[in-house]
């Protein structure tokens, strides 16, 4: 076995580079190399880095020049009841009944807040959820000399679709395209390739397939590639156009809560969610110029991403949620709350990418959702669900603690 000790040496004496050491040892004893050499250099001690539990090796292709792991809490919410059952008047969801949702996050208060919400939510029978639209997007940027040249592109990509689809399929077993929505912006054209990713979020795998169908584009139309990617597509940025034509999974979960569990519950009316909803998330959003019209859909977001082995960065637009609260008068004169959230653009996986790590992977494993989906698409489906029912249950939390008005004091029994 390599001495971890004769590595730092090596590197010191500028023989080896610190992305090197895996050619030289096994993975652990180079990410060791680096913590000695990280904790000489800047007086450092790298114990809770370096205590990682997991094989180095399992996470050789999301990381490099590994040094350790940055652990963060990871507890569960739930059960997260979602209603899926096949009625005559749906089609039914991915998810269906009660699950288990691991969260990972340094915020204090979170978890309970959620499993608050998640408590009124089943007591009133449970959440709806649907994916309502699903597409993960690439938008590659050509060059062409003007706009004669830019309508000449746009005419062939119309009518060429089922070509495109060939080549851009020819690359995955499991993308299928779904549609190509060109953009014209002077001597720019911009192709918003959609694909069906099944169960991968689908980002390394639209760029693979687009990148082949760009290929024919060049061929056949005056247009060259600038890049594959031209920011329409628009990953890992604030974008209205993710907000309006979605890009991942578009979720939507709704809850019906009777009047009386608003009260009982979360002390406070339907009434006063539906004011403090719309002068707040509606209203103040709008003044704000906000992309997002919720009170912290990206809390749930982030934290299901990091204990289910998202892309992170993605929360950016995985988090834009439109939060609606209104009070629905009964026959009997009571007011029932109903209470939904659609986020627009939620990219999630069950395979590829950090699903693949073994504590995301047993995280995955608790929702029962790890691996490919039976039919394929229908586990990141339920997973997408299951995080929009959590979403929901924190909108429904954090809005009952505004209207009651118990939010600091709520943070201050729990101490932060
Ligand atoms: P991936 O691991 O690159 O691809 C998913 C793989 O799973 C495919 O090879 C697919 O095979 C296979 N697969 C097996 N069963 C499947 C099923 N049931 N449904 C779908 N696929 C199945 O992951 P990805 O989701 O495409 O990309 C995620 C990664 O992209 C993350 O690591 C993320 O950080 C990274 N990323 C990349 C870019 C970029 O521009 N390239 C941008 C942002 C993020 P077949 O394709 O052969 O069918």
């Amino acid at each position: 076995m390599t001495d971890p000790e004769d590595l730092v040496e090596r590197v010191r004496e500028g023989e080896l580079r610190l992305h090197e050491l895996e050619d030289h040892a096994d993975h652990d004893t180079a990410a060791e190399a680096r913590r000695l050499l990280l904790e000489r250099e800047t007086g450092t001690e790298l114990e809770a880095i370096g205590d990682y539990a997991f094989p180095a090796e399992a996470a050789e292709p999301n990381i490099e020049n590994m040094i350790g792991a940055a652990q963060v809490p990871m507890g569960v919410v739930g059960p997260v009841p979602v209603n899926g059952e096949e009625t005559a008047a749906n089609d039914g969801g991915a998810a269906a009944g009660d699950y288990y949702l691991p969260l990972a996050t340094t915020e204090g208060a979170l978890l309970a807040s959620v499993n608050r919400g998640l408590g009124v939510i089943r007591s009133a029978g449970g959440a709806d959820a649907r994916v309502t639209k699903n597409g993960m997007t690439r938008a590659p940027v050509f060059r062409v000399a003007g706009v004669a040249e830019a309508a000449e592109t746009v005419e062939w990509v119309d009518d060429n679709t089922e070509a495109l689809a060939e080549a851009a399929e020819s690359t995955t077993s499991h993308g299928e395209l779904i549609d190509v929505e060109p953009y014209v912006v002077g001597d720019s054209v911009y192709l918003r390739f959609a694909y069906d990713t099944k169960d991968a979020m689908g980002m390394n795998m639209a760029t693979i397939a687009t990148g082949e169908a760009c290929e024919i584009v060049e061929r056949e139309t005056p247009a060259d590639l600038v890049a594959l990617s031209g920011n329409l597509c628009s990953d890992k940025k604030p974008a209205a156009i993710n907000a309006v034509e979605g890009r991942g999974r578009s979720v939507t979960a709704d809850a019906v809560i009777p009047g009386e569990l608003v009260e009982d519950r979360l002390h406070t009316t339907a009434e006063a969610i539906a004011e403090a909803n719309t002068r707040k998330n509606l209203t103040g959003s709008a003044k704000a110029g906000s992309l997002g019209f919720n009170a912290h859909a990206a809390n749930v977001v982030a934290a299901a991403f990091l204990a289910t082995g998202q892309d992170e960065a993605q929360v950016v637009e995985a988090a834009n949620a439109i939060t609606t609260m209104d009070a629905r008068e009964r026959e009997d004169g009571t007011t029932d709350l109903y209470a939904s959230v659609s986020l627009a653009s939620l990219e999630v996986g069950t395979v590829g990418g950090g699903t693949k790590l073994p504590t995301q992977a047993e995280a995955l494993e608790v929702l029962g959702l790890r691996g490919g989906g039976d039919p394929p698409g229908s586990n990141a489906d339920a997973l997408a669900e299951i995080i929009a029912v959590g979403a929901l249950a924190g909108e429904l939390s954090l809005l009952g603690a505004l209207s009651s008005r118990h939010l600091a004091s709520a943070h201050e029994d729990l101490g932060r």
